[in-house]
């Protein structure tokens, strides 16, 4: 995945760089230069006291010393003022900066942390976004792994109304692990066409056939499953043997080519590398990881009933008793697909983020 959110302490990142939060004087401060400093030795400090300082905004490079990354890139983040002191066009060119001396440096693996979010003031949110949408744009031109480390355990990255919304649809809609557990059981003992009915609730309505449920109860398929399964299988028989003929690979590309968008194009906006990309391309059968395929599902802006579609096909589901699943649901109903958004939401809540 080029661009994704960590939280660790930076000065542990085995990267070919790391990026400093510093200060104009680039002499060392508080936290997270405190900490790099620290961590590096005083050679860090030796080699700085020759650059002459650094302007906000700017960046300028080091070695890394006893740090694991090779480099050490300083920036200097905007103090926040309020936010109409140029603030974010500052914090911008700090990420630009910095990658654009690690291109230079041909390094392939860079860590940021959340520039000027700490003593400087920025509102974290804001600040994180401002990262993932600059360091996505460099993507769409470089090839690199970028990671966002953020170092505090509470910080809330979404809206507080986005994440209540997503809140009350996840309680909501939550199948306890324990139901889920006890679906699988009476589904083991009885065969999947005996459901739990609390299970089912919602599906009330939408008996499946005779036939269904015999053919279900040859499977050994899960309740979540046989839920997706059910809502995927359309009315007419033959339509299904296609759609299961057809495979999660030739799906995407078909997909792609419905939507008018390059490869390129689609696996930059899914957030995945161009190498896993074409080993999917290249391989008709390519068994993907979930997360790759709802990333692939979100940069076609597939509604929720095509995504269950291509998770099906490369044997997922979506399921009420995982807070990831019905997090990805409550986005793609909502129709909204932009990933940083759903992995911004997806890290608030501690869940696995999309992506290749
Ligand atoms: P600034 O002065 O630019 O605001 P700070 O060092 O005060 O810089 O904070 C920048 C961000 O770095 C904050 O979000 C802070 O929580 C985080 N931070 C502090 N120490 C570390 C660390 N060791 N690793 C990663 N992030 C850190």
């Amino acid at each position: 995945m080029p661009l994704t959110i960590v939280r660790n302490d930076i000065t542990k990142m085995e990267c070919d760089a790391i990026v400093n939060a510093a200060n104009n004087s680039l002499l060392g401060g508080g936290g997270v230069d405190g900490a790099i400093h620290r961590a590096a030795g005083p050679k860090l400090l030796a080699e700085c006291r020759k650059l002459g300082g650094c302007d906000t905004g700017k960046a300028k490079i080091t070695k890394g010393y006893e740090l694991p990354a090779k480099y050490v890139i300083h920036t200097v983040g905007p103090i926040w003022h309020g936010g109409d002191y140029g603030e974010r066009e500052l914090l911008i060119s700090c990420y630009r900066e910095s990658l654009a001396i690690a291109a230079e440096h041909d390094c392939k693996t860079i860590a940021f942390p959340l520039i000027s979010a700490g003593a400087y003031g920025y509102p974290r949110a804001e600040a994180l976004r401002v990262a993932m949408d600059t360091c996505s744009d460099f993507l769409m031109e470089h090839d690199m792994m970028i990671y966002i480390v953020v170092f505090d355990r509470d910080s809330l990255f979404v809206s507080e109304k986005l994440f209540a919304d997503i809140r009350r649809y996840v309680d909501d809609n939550y199948v306890s692990e324990m139901t889920a557990n006890e679906d699988r059981r009476r589904s083991e003992l009885f065969g999947a066409a005996i459901p739990a009915p609390q299970a089912l609730s919602a599906k009330a309505d939408k008996k499946p056939s005779l036939f269904r449920r015999a053919k279900l109860a040859k499977l050994d398929m899960p309740m979540a499953e046989y839920c997706a399964f059910e809502d995927a299988l359309p009315d007419d028989l033959e339509k299904a043997v296609a759609q299961i003929d057809e495979s999660f690979t030739e799906m995407l590309l078909r997909k792609i080519d419905e939507k008018g968008l390059t490869d390129a194009q689609c696996y930059k906006k899914a957030n995945i590398d161009r190498k896993l990309f074409s080993k999917i391309r290249s391989d008709v059968h390519y068994k993907p990881k979930k997360i790759t395929v709802i990333a692939f599902a979100a940069a076609l802006e597939l509604p929720i009933d095509e995504t269950r579609d291509m998770l099906m096909k490369a044997g997922f589901a979506l399921s009420h008793s995982s807070k990831f699943d019905i997090i990805i649901e409550y986005f793609f109903t909502h129709k909204r697909y932009d990933i940083i958004e759903i992995n911004e939401a997806l890290f608030a809540f501690d869940q696995p983020l999309i992506g290749g």
